[in-house]
């Protein structure tokens, strides 16, 4: 016998607002009730476990699709429920059955099982234009129960010869739905949304051997990391991500306190700028998927890792807007991040050898991260290493000098100058003249080096500043303590290169061999190189040409003639700017004249 009655909740103020809410995700409704058939199933586990039922084991849930009759049906071999169940669950939805469900099991084995989506059933009607609801309970004696409503104000319930207990949920599909109707559809979404589901998924099987769940119900991450292996790791990884590159490294979080949270962040390789926001973070609930790049919960730097992240403590059922002001959230953002800097750090300490080989492919992240989030770099500071011209790794705080206080700094002192190389190949004579004079300098090639440098600068502007390899010279290579100027040899100099727009400057250098070289100094560099990134124009440059009055060359100038001087400083300029930078073509020509020139008179002796 059918019994008829009228939804409790005032659903035609409920519909408008679960379809509003989801309408751009639609799809999420699948996910919502295969979720309840697996909680259902775990809810009979528990019962089984605690001797209250019994069970043949084998736990499932079975998709099925009829393109025909347009419908999707999910069923579950779980708890099941009575007519009074499906009048309390289902009918007034302002109840929350989990409620019931916890307050009565939930002390005798602390797992939560909530329904942590609000959501839950009736988004399904966002697809539907009916649905039916076959269940039964585990309790001795129950009866099968069918309930069909088609989610607006009234439904129908009743009984029905159902022989097996649990639910079996039959969605009529909307016309402008059918594609959910499809295998092929269900299974992308059964893919995205079930994949680590913990009960064995179905779909349209075909009842045999063959069939094979959709799912994997022990995800790797939630396993202890001692017990997992390395080829586990990379298999994870290309079978979540459908990356073939192998991962660098990973991190195993697994954590059960202030909050839980299990997952695996994988780092992947970075070498170029777009690289970065291939990122993948996905943000699983009890081993339902979520969302991706959640970025309320999960810090902003780490997006551009793959990984997976289950954490049941985050409250789902709010909005985004509310997440971002959720202190919960905040502090698993902040506990993320500190369990990252304290893995790089182990790995840091445990293998030095490996961080290094990694190094090349870490440090854009970590140095990104620093940029995002003053924390991280207070975390990481003392792990970041810098190559050195000779090729060894050090890390960042041994670069540091003695702070500069401020009675010496109004005296004019400055913070310890670090040279760097932003370009080994063409900077090479640079190095070359650091290496012979014995100075250290450390490579800083990356795209992202520019910009972290002058925040290393911000956060210990008393203890280091960062000079560009052919920024200072003089400073670094000419002899100490002796006065290299010579007014002459300037003067026979900025004469002869006027019209060049720039500046010329005598030194005595440590190595004779060098006729001069070019100084381009820091500040107006940078502020050219932030004028280009933000496509303001050309700020001019402030550059130098520094002449070595320990030549031989330079110093037979001051016995030369006009035109011996003439033709010689041109070739010591030119030859210095090209290796700082390529010559102007119109300049090229100059130099091709200039050196045809010298070659014809160093032949007529
Ligand atoms: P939530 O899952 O958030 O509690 P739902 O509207 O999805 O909200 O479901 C309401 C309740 O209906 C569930 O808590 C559960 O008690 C019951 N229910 C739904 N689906 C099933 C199912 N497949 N088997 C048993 N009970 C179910």
């Amino acid at each position: 016998m059918e019994k008829q009655g009228n939804i409790r909740i005032a659903s035609e103020n409920m519909m408008p607002i679960i379809k509003k809410w989801l309408y751009s995700e639609k799809d999420i409704f699948l996910r919502e009730i295969v979720a309840n058939a697996s909680d259902a199933i775990i809810k009979l586990k528990k019962l089984v476990d605690l001797g209250e039922t019994r069970s043949d084991g084998h736990y499932k849930i079975i998709v099925t699709t009829d393109e025909k009759a347009r419908t999707l049906t999910v069923e579950d071999n779980g708890i099941g429920m009575t007519e009074e169940e499906v009048e309390r669950y289902i009918t007034q939805v302002a109840f929350s059955g989990a409620a019931d469900f916890v307050e009565k099991y939930e002390k005798t084995n602390g797992d939560g099982i909530i329904g942590h989506f609000g959501l839950g059933f009736y988004s399904a009607y966002m697809v539907s234009e009916n649905i039916e609801i076959f269940t039964k309970s585990y309790r001795e004696g129950s009866a099968g129960v069918h309930w069909s409503s088609d989610g607006n104000s009234t439904y129908t319930i009743g009984d029905c010869d159902k022989e097996t207990r649990g639910t079996k949920i039959v969605m009529h599909l909307a016309s402008e739905e059918k594609e959910f109707a499809r295998d092929g559809e269900i299974r992308k979404l059964l893919d995205k949304y079930c994949s680590f589901m913990p009960c064995e998924i179905y779909l349209n099987p075909k009842g045999g051997e063959e069939d094979k769940p959709v799912n994997t119900t022990a995800p790797l991450y939630l396993k202890q990391p001692n017990d997992c292996t390395e080829e586990e790791y990379k298999s994870f990884y290309r079978e979540t991500f459908r990356d073939f590159n192998e991962p660098l490294f990973w991190i195993h979080l697994n954590m059960d306190y202030p909050f839980r949270l299990k997952g695996i962040l994988f780092f992947p390789k970075v070498k170029k700028q777009v690289d970065l926001e291939r990122g993948q973070v996905k943000l699983y609930c009890n081993q339902v998927y979520i969302a991706d790049n959640i970025k309320e919960a999960i810090p902003e730097f780490l997006m551009l890792l793959n990984g997976i992240i289950d954490c049941p403590d985050i409250p789902l059922n709010v909005s985004r807007s509310f997440l971002q002001n959720d202190t919960q959230v905040q502090k698993i953002s902040r506990h993320i991040t500190k369990k990252v800097a304290d893995k790089l750090a182990e790995l840091f300490r445990k293998d030095r050898a490996k961080y290094e080989a990694c190094w090349a492919d870490l440090s854009t992240f970590v140095k990104y991260g620093c940029l995002k989030d003053d924390d991280f770099y207070d975390k990481v500071k003392d792990i970041i290493i810098f190559k050195n011209i000779a090729g060894e790794y050090k890390e960042l705080p041994t670069y540091f000098g003695e702070p500069v206080g401020e009675e010496e700094a109004k005296k004019g002192a400055q913070p310890k100058a670090v040279y760097y190389a932003s370009d080994e190949k063409k900077q090479a004579q640079y190095i070359a003249m650091f290496r012979q004079a014995g100075l250290d300098a450390i490579i800083c090639d990356e795209f992202i080096d520019p910009h972290f440098v002058s925040y290393v600068e911000y956060r210990n502007p008393t203890r280091v500043r960062f000079l560009r390899i052919d920024a200072d010279v003089d400073a670094a290579l000419k002899v100490k303590g002796v006065d290299g100027e010579d007014k002459f040899i300037e003067t026979i100099f900025s004469e002869r290169l006027e019209g060049k727009k720039i500046r010329v400057k005598t030194e005595r250098f440590i190595n004779p061999s060098v006729p001069a070289i070019i100084n381009v100094s820091e500040f107006m560099r940078r502020m050219q190189e932030m004028n280009e990134f933000y496509s303001m124009g050309d700020s001019g440059s402030d550059v130098t040409l520094v002449v070595n009055t320990a030549n031989p060359a330079v110093i037979a100038l001051k016995e030369a003639s006009e035109d011996q001087r003439k033709v010689v400083v041109q070739q010591i300029y030119f030859t210095a700017f090209m290796s700082y930078k390529p010559l102007a073509p119109e300049e090229f020509e100059e130099f091709t004249a200039n050196t045809s020139v010298l070659l014809e008179k160093y032949l007529q002796k």
